[in-house]
């Protein structure tokens, strides 16, 4: 190819000439390019064209198809490595899912980074609320076994969800396997279930008393509290909120010894008044009946004034005791502990008892008093009084003829001290009161016989306040036993 120079003016003249020349040379092919003022001409034949086409051709397929071989492996690696951290990433999910919450380690510098510390953050945040959730649900669950109070949740089908331990046992069930149970078959008492029953209609905290047992009977106060799912409590309507109580919670608290204490209370008030109303009373009768002309019967007159004397006393005695009682149990009596030499304490407490026990032709007799048992510590004179209570009642409720023993035997650092009769006997319902104030098996025979109905509720709380213990067994028609228990001294 050789570059020709024409004139300007040739320009157009010139590219059709060597397109002309071109043809009867004989070449295929030709190519004219006009400059300013020069033309390039170039010729050459198709074959050799077409040749150079192919060639080319084929590089740029070689080429292209080593691109493509390259594009092939670079996006293999690159789909492997995302394919590989998506794969950790969902293994981390699925972790989670099963609770362990092991963070992932760090990894810099790709797009999943971000969202794998998102997903550590994540789990991180639900780690502590599940612990703080775990820790509450064990302290609670820690409450509520050792409250002493029955607990037990039902649910709308009226099926016992949960009990604590105080719960089965007040109705005699074993705790475990109770839940799922119907509230019928646990709770076997109609005025309970009534209560769930209303509670789960809608109705809102419910109060109740129920007795249990028959020979001794236990007092619960009931509390059925509707459990509300959390929209109905704020936003529901009435009727929505009825719709959405989705169960009841239960809670029994024992109050037994309140309502005897209350019991006792108001039979100490009644009895009480009645005491002081008796002599009183007689002693007012016989005074009137004096002032309206016994006097002047020296004879009837002295009888009266006799009668008047003995309930005098008889108040006296009783207010004593009574001042007695309210000082010990206030804890105001003033006890002088001292090393007591109990063998002697027995010996003269019986010799005092002696003359009014022969008069009633009773036999009485110490029994049994080993000498190393002699000591206790404790206020001698609260002593006498304890050993002079128990045995003027065995004087007292001993048929002539009958027998009374003083016994003492050590016990695991106690000295039991026995005061044994063969009188009336005590029935088995009453050997468990008659330690309360004014308690008396024949409250006829026990006035009769001077008593007050205190003389055991004192002894039992001296012998309270000396750490020891007071109790009795007894067989109506044979006799009693009295027995209490005294530290040994060190
Ligand atoms: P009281 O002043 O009536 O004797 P206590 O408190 O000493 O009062 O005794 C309470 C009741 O216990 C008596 O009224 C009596 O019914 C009964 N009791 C006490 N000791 C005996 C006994 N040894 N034998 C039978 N009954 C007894």
């Amino acid at each position: 190819m050789k570059p020709v120079r024409v004139n300007p003016v040739w320009k157009l003249g010139l590219a059709y000439l060597v397109l002309l020349l071109g043809a009867l040379a004989g070449v295929d092919f030709c190519v004219a390019r006009i400059f300013h003022d020069n033309a390039i001409l170039s010729a050459m034949p198709f074959t050799q064209i077409d040749q150079g086409l192919a060639n080319v051709g084929r590089t740029l397929l070689e080429i292209s198809f080593v691109v493509l071989l390259i594009g092939i492996g670079v996006t293999l690696l690159v789909s492997r490595r995302h394919l590989n951290r998506v794969q950790r990433l969902e293994d981390f999910c699925r972790r989670l899912a099963a609770g362990d919450f092991r963070p992932l380690p760090p990894e810099h510098g790709n797009e999943l980074s971000d969202l794998a510390s998102i997903l550590n953050e994540t789990a991180a945040h639900l780690n502590a609320t599940i612990r703080s959730l775990t820790e509450e649900r064990n302290r609670s669950a820690a409450i509520l076994r050792s409250m002493v109070e029955g607990i037990a949740v039902v649910d709308a089908r009226e099926r016992v969800t949960f009990c604590n331990q105080a719960f089965a046992k007040i109705w005699d069930v074993g705790s475990v396997g109770i839940e799922g149970k119907p509230a019928i078959e646990v709770i076997r008492q109609t005025h309970i279930l009534e209560l769930i029953r209303q509670a789960l209609s809608g109705e809102e905290t419910l109060h109740g008393e129920i007795s249990l047992g028959t020979a001794q009977p236990r007092n619960f106060s009931v509390t059925v509290a509707p459990i509300r799912s959390f929209n109905g409590v704020v936003t529901g309507s009435e009727a929505q909120q009825k719709k959405e109580t989705f169960g009841a919670v239960v809670v029994l608290h024992e109050i037994t010894d309140l309502r005897r204490l209350e019991q006792v209370r108001k039979d100490f008030v009644a009895n009480v008044s009645h005491e002081l109303r008796t002599p009183l009373t007689a002693i007012q009768g016989f005074a009137e009946t004096l002032l309206s002309g016994a006097l002047e019967d020296p004879q009837n007159s002295r009888h009266f004034v006799e009668i008047i004397r003995n309930h005098a006393a008889r108040l006296s005695r009783l207010t004593d005791d009574l001042l007695k009682l309210s000082r010990i149990e206030a804890g105001k009596l003033d006890m002088d502990f001292q090393t007591v030499d109990l063998r002697a304490l027995i010996g003269a407490a019986v010799e005092s008892a002696r003359g009014a026990a022969s008069q009633r032709h009773l036999s009485l007799a110490i029994a049994d008093v080993a000498r190393n048992i002699s000591r206790v510590l404790g206020d001698a004179s609260l002593l006498r009084e304890v050993m002079r209570n128990l045995l003027d009642n065995a004087i007292q409720y001993t048929p002539a003829g009958g027998s009374i023993n003083i016994s003492a035997t050590k016990k695991e650092g106690f000295v039991v001290i026995t005061v044994a009769d063969t009188g009336i006997g005590i029935p088995q319902a009453d050997q468990v009161r008659i330690f309360e104030r004014f308690y008396r098996v024949d409250a006829a025979r026990s006035r009769e016989v001077g008593g007050t109905g205190l003389g055991l509720a004192i002894a039992k709380h001296i012998v309270e306040a000396h750490g020891g213990q007071i109790w009795v067994e007894s067989t109506v028609a044979e006799g009693s036993q009295f027995h209490f228990s005294l530290p040994v001294a060190a």
